[in-house]
C-alpha cells in the first residue's frame, strides 16, 4: 500500500445454510450471479473485480486493520490527515468494522491502541470527536446529539461549529466515549431495510503537541478520522416511501457520488477537489488534500439474496480504485507541493471531561488496553479550557468548477409531458459546465437497478429524471433553512410589534393624538406584511417544488414498479 489510496473490500461471513455467491482469492473478488436464459435454464454470470485488498469472511477486525490501516497512523505522525471510510449497503458490516462489538474490538480501538503508544513517547495528547451527518444536518454525538452548523469562515475554511471533543487517556475512555455517542446515531424505515443506518458517522482520533504550539492552543500534529458511511443501497429503493425517506435517500447517494469524485480527484492528482458536491465532502475537506492518505474499505453480504447491492459496491469501489488508486500517486505529489501542510491549530472549544465508565465493557478494552503500549495515560491536564477544532483548512478549491455536475446540454430526454416540463423548469439550474468534470456524469450510473433490461423509462430519460430530482431535493433542504430562519425572525419581531402596538394603544389613550397611533401602527402592520408576504412566497414556492419531488419520485418508482418488485 504506497499509494496514498487504498481500497479493501471485505466480505462479511452468511449464516450457516445460505448461498455464498462470492469468492476472495485476494486481490481479486468474484460474485457469482446467478441468472436465468429466457428458456428459463439457471446459469451463473461471473464478475471480477481486483482491489488493493480483499478480505475473506474469515479475516477479523485485526487482520482488517495490518491490511489496510496501518501506515495510516505514520500519516496522522506526519502531520497529515488519515480516513478511513467503511461503505456498504446496511447490514453488511460498516459499523462491525469501525466500531466492532463485544467480542472485539473495532479499527478505531486497534489504531487507537497504536496511536496512545506513540503519543506517550512524544507526551502528545489526544482528543476524540464523533458526529452525525444525516440529511443535510450535522449532530454531535458525544453532547446528546446537539444541532450543529458547518459555516465557512472568512478564510473560507469550513468550520463544524460547538463540536464537543474529548479528552481520552486510554482504550478504556475512548471506548466509553464512543460507546455513549453511538447510542444517539440516527435509524429509519426504507422499505429494503427495517432498521437502516441513514446516516454517516464520523469519528475524528486528533493528536496535539501541548509542548508546540503558543497563545492560540497546542499544535495538531496529525488526525485520523473513521467514517461509518450510510447505507448505500439504491436510491431507487426509497422511492416507494414517504417524502422524508426518499429526501435522505437523494442526499446519501448525492454525498456518497460527491466522495468518489473527491477521491478520486486526489488520486488522479487533479489541480481542484469537488469538495462542495455535499456536507460530507466539505466538512472532511482536509482528507482529500495536502498529506492525506486514504482507506476505502467496502463491505459487501455475499448470499445471492443481496447479489445486486453487493455488484453496485463492487463497481463504486472498483471506480474509485481505477481512478483515485495505483497510478495516481505519482501525480498526488504534485497536489501536495502545490497544498503544503498547513500548521494547524485547534479552534476555539469546550472540552468535555471524560464520559463515565460504561457498565459491563467487554473484555476486550482491558485486555487491550493493557497488552503492550496501550495504556500509558498521556499528559493533557495543563492546559485551560478553549480548545479549537477546524475542520478544514487547506487551499480552497475552485468551487465553480467543482459544481459542476450538470447535463453537457439542456436537451430534456423525458417524453412524459408533465414530468418533461418539470425537468425543462429545473434542467437550466443544473446546467453549469464542469469542465475537466465532464465524463463524470456517466459516474451516476454505476449503481444498477435489478432485471436491467425491463426498465419503463428508458435509462438515459431515467438519469435525467433523478438528476432532476436529486436537485430538487436540494432545493427543498435549503429553501427550508431558509424558511425556518427567517419564519423565526418574523416570530420575533412580531412580539416586539405586539409590545409597540399595544404602546401605541396606551398612548392614544392617555393623549388622544391619532396622529402619532396611525403612524405607529401603519409601520408596524406594514412591516409585518412584508415578512408574511415573503414567508408567503417561499411556502409557495417550496409547495411547487414538493410536487415536483412527488412527481419524480412517482416516476421513478413506478418506472422500477415496472420491473416486478
Ligand atoms: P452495517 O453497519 O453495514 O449496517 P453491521 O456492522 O451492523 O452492518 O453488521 C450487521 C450484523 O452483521 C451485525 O450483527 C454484525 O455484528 C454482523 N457482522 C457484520 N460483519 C461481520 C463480520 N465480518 N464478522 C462477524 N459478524 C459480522
Ligand atoms: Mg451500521
Amino acid at each position: 500500500m504506497n499509494s496514498r489510496i487504498c481500497v479493501a473490500v471485505r466480505k462479511r461471513p452468511v449464516a450457516s445454510g445460505v448461498e455464498d455467491i462470492v469468492e476472495t482469492p485476494s486481490p481479486a473478488c468474484i460474485v457469482n450471479e446467478p441468472k436465468v436464459k429466457y428458456d428459463l435454464t439457471p446459469y451463473t454470470d461471473r464478475h471480477t473485480f481486483t482491489y488493493d485488498e480483499v478480505l475473506s469472511d474469515t479475516a477479523d477486525n485485526s487482520v482488517v486493520y495490518k491490511h489496510c490501516c496501518l501506515p495510516l497512523i505514520d500519516t496522522v505522525f506526519n502531520n497529515g490527515n488519515a480516513t478511513c471510510f467503511a461503505y456498504g449497503q446496511t447490514g453488511s458490516g460498516k459499523t462491525h468494522t469501525m466500531l466492532g462489538n463485544n467480542r472485539e474490538p473495532g479499527l478505531y480501538a486497534i489504531a487507537a491502541r497504536e496511536i496512545f503508544a506513540r503519543a506517550s513517547k512524544l507526551r502528545a495528547v489526544i482528543y476524540v470527536s464523533f458526529y452525525e451527518i444525516y440529511g443535510r444536518k450535522i449532530f454531535d454525538l458525544l453532547n446528546q446529539r446537539e444541532r450543529l452548523f458547518a459555516r465557512e469562515d472568512a478564510d473560507k475554511v469550513i468550520n463544524i461549529c460547538g463540536l464537543s471533543e474529548h479528552a481520552v487517556n486510554n482504550i478504556q475512555d475512548i471506548f466509553d466515549v464512543i460507546t455513549a455517542g453511538s447510542q444517539y446515531r440516527a435509524a429509519g424505515q426504507t422499505s429494503a431495510n427495517a432498521e437502516s443506518s441513514r446516516s454517516h458517522a464520523v469519528l475524528q482520533i486528533e493528536v496535539r503537541d501541548p509542548n508546540a504550539g503558543g497563545r492560540k492552543g497546542p499544535k495538531v500534529i496529525g488526525r485520523i478520522s473513521f467514517i461509518d458511511l450510510a447505507g448505500n443501497e439504491r436510491g431507487a429503493d426509497t422511492f416507494d416511501c414517504d417524502r422524508k425517506t426518499r429526501m435522505e435517500g437523494a442526499e446519501i447517494n448525492k454525498s456518497l457520488l460527491a466522495l468518489k469524485e473527491c477521491i478520486r480527484a486526489l488520486g488522479m492528482g487533479k489541480s481542484h477537489v469537488p469538495f462542495r458536491g455535499s456536507i460530507l465532502t466539505e466538512v472532511l475537506r482536509d482528507s482529500f488534500t495536502g498529506n492525506s492518505r486514504t482507506t476505502m474499505i467496502a463491505t459487501i453480504s455475499p448470499s445471492a439474496q443481496h447479489c445486486v447491492n453487493t455488484l453496485n459496491t463492487l463497481r463504486y469501489t472498483q471506480r474509485v480504485k481505477d481512478l483515485g488508486g495505483g497510478g495516481g500517486a505519482a501525480k498526488v505529489e504534485q497536489v501536495m507541493a502545490g497544498a503544503p501542510a498547513q500548521a494547524r491549530r485547534p479552534a476555539k472549544k469546550k472540552v468535555f471531561e471524560p464520559a463515565p465508565p460504561v457498565k459491563n465493557r467487554p473484555e476486550w478494552v482491558a485486555d487491550f488496553a493493557d497488552e503492550e503500549g496501550g495504556g500509558e495515560p498521556a499528559e493533557h491536564n495543563g492546559r485551560g479550557g478553549n480548545e479549537n477544532k477546524k475542520v478544514a483548512k487547506p487551499p480552497r478549491a475552485n468551487a465553480a468548477a467543482a459544481k459542476g455536475r450538470g447535463e453537457a446540454a439542456a436537451e430534456v430526454k423525458v417524453k412524459d409531458p408533465k414530468i418533461a416540463t418539470i425537468v425543462k423548469n429545473h434542467i437550466a439550474a443544473l446546467e453549469e459546465p464542469s469542465g475537466e468534470d465532464e465524463e463524470e456524469n456517466e459516474d451516476e450510473d454505476d449503481t444498477e437497478a435489478p432485471q436491467e433490461p425491463a426498465r419503463a423509462l428508458p435509462r438515459d430519460e431515467e438519469r435525467q429524471v433523478r438528476k432532476v430530482h436529486a436537485y430538487v431535493v436540494d432545493e427543498i433542504t435549503k429553501a427550508e433553512e431558509k424558511l425556518i430562519a427567517l419564519h423565526r425572525r418574523h416570530i420575533d419581531s412580531k412580539m416586539t410589534g405586539i409590545k409597540e402596538e399595544i404602546r401605541a394603544i396606551q398612548a392614544f389613550e392617555e393623549s388622544d393624538s391619532v396622529d402619532d397611533y396611525v403612524t405607529k401602527v401603519r409601520a408596524q402592520l406594514q412591516k409585518q406584511m412584508a415578512d408574511m408576504q415573503l414567508i408567503l412566497g417561499m411556502l409557495t414556492s417550496i409547495t411547487g417544488m414538493l410536487k415536483d419531488e412527488e412527481d419524480l419520485s412517482y416516476t421513478l418508482n413506478s418506472s422500477h414498479k415496472v420491473v416486478g418488485r
